[in-house]
């Protein structure tokens, strides 16, 4: 399935969330089969009402709704690419999810002590992002010096080759500049022949602001909110706004009670429900289902990409 990293400095939030939606997913383990791989691994279970209404129409002995990966990546630090901290550990599992999704700091709090001394979510974001950049820069490096060396003679071979040096050249200006690989217009062929680098600045990023629970209803009128919104931006982005609290509140409560607090905060929806939304939006993300009396099941696929012939109904 599909695999999402939470990242983020200490102290923002990141394990509150976690938590809160391997909680979430417990919760409704009835629903939804739900497992924890490893303690900072959990599989989520996509709740979907279509689903609900395909499998009683099947009559299905079986529903599987479809499921996103968590990994909690703990331990990024100013000079992670350096190898301080866990760094080196911590963009190795980077390097292995599909997008990151990194928790910023958005809630005042004097007695949570923040890493650099006051929240300021641009340079929070910064911090990150120089780190990833850093790691690529120096891949690349290596990289390129292995092309200028090569001495091929297969055509084939050698047409690739310069495919690649071309898009990472691209991409190495563009890191100079501070951007990231991904905010960078490449041909097809460049991108075939530089994928096999997993570039960690080219995975597709959801900032997820987190707020105080006042703050949920009317996130703009927080204006550490507005300047993730408009770093989001600059670095090709999603974003989501979140109250980690929140969530972890809803967790303890019992489903037919989450309606009711949400309300009571002014929310339509909670916060993992926008933070799927947000991920499917972002990585161009279709479901579709698969039913019959055995099993009715939900499916997670690129869109445009070709579905299976028994497909039902596609449509997120
Ligand atoms: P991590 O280091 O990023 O994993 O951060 P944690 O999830 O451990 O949170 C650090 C501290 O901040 C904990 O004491 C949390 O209870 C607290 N915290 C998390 N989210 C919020 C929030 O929205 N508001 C407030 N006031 N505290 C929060």
């Amino acid at each position: 399935s599909l695999r999402a990293g939470i990242v983020g400095l200490p102290n923002v939030g990141k394990s509150t969330l976690f938590n809160a939606i391997v909680e979430n997913g417990k919760a409704q383990a009835a629903n939804f089969p739900f497992c924890t791989i490893s303690p900072n691994v959990g599989v989520v279970a996509i709740p979907d009402p279509r689903l609900q209404v395909l499998s009683k129409l099947s009559k299905s002995q079986q529903t599987v709704p479809t499921s996103i990966e968590l990994v909690d990546i703990a331990g990024l630090v100013k000079g992670a690419s350096k190898g301080e901290g866990l760094g080196n550990q911590f963009l190795s599992n980077i390097r292995e999810v599909d997008s990151i999704l990194q928790v910023v700091r958005c809630f005042e709090d004097d007695d949570i002590v923040h890493v650099n001394g006051k929240v300021d979510p641009r340079s929070d974001i910064d911090v990150i992002n120089l780190e990833l950049i850093f790691s690529d820069l120096e891949q690349i490096e290596k990289r390129l010096d292995k092309l200028n060396k090569s001495k091929t003679k297969d055509t084939q071979v050698k047409v690739k080759e310069q495919a690649e040096k071309s898009g990472l050249e691209k991409i190495q200006q563009a890191l100079m500049e501070g951007k990231p690989a991904r905010s960078v217009d490449l041909a097809e062929h460049e991108k075939e022949a530089i994928k096999h680098l997993y570039l960690l600045t080219m995975k597709p990023v959801i900032y997820v602001a987190n707020v105080t629970e006042s703050d949920l209803a009317e996130p703009d009128s927080n204006s550490h909110v507005k300047e993730v919104a408009k770093a989001a931006s600059d670095l090709q982005s999603g974003m989501v706004t979140i109250s980690a609290q929140v969530e972890a509140e809803l967790a303890e409560l019992p489903l037919e009670e989450r309606v009711e607090y949400l309300k009571s905060l002014g929310v339509a929806e909670s916060g993992l429900g926008n933070l799927v939304k947000a991920t499917y939006n972002l990585l161009g993300l279709r479901t579709y289902f698969t039913t019959g009396d055995k099993e009715t099941k939900a499916w997670t696929i690129l869109s445009g990409f070709l579905l299976p012939h028994n497909y039902l109904y596609c449509n997120i």
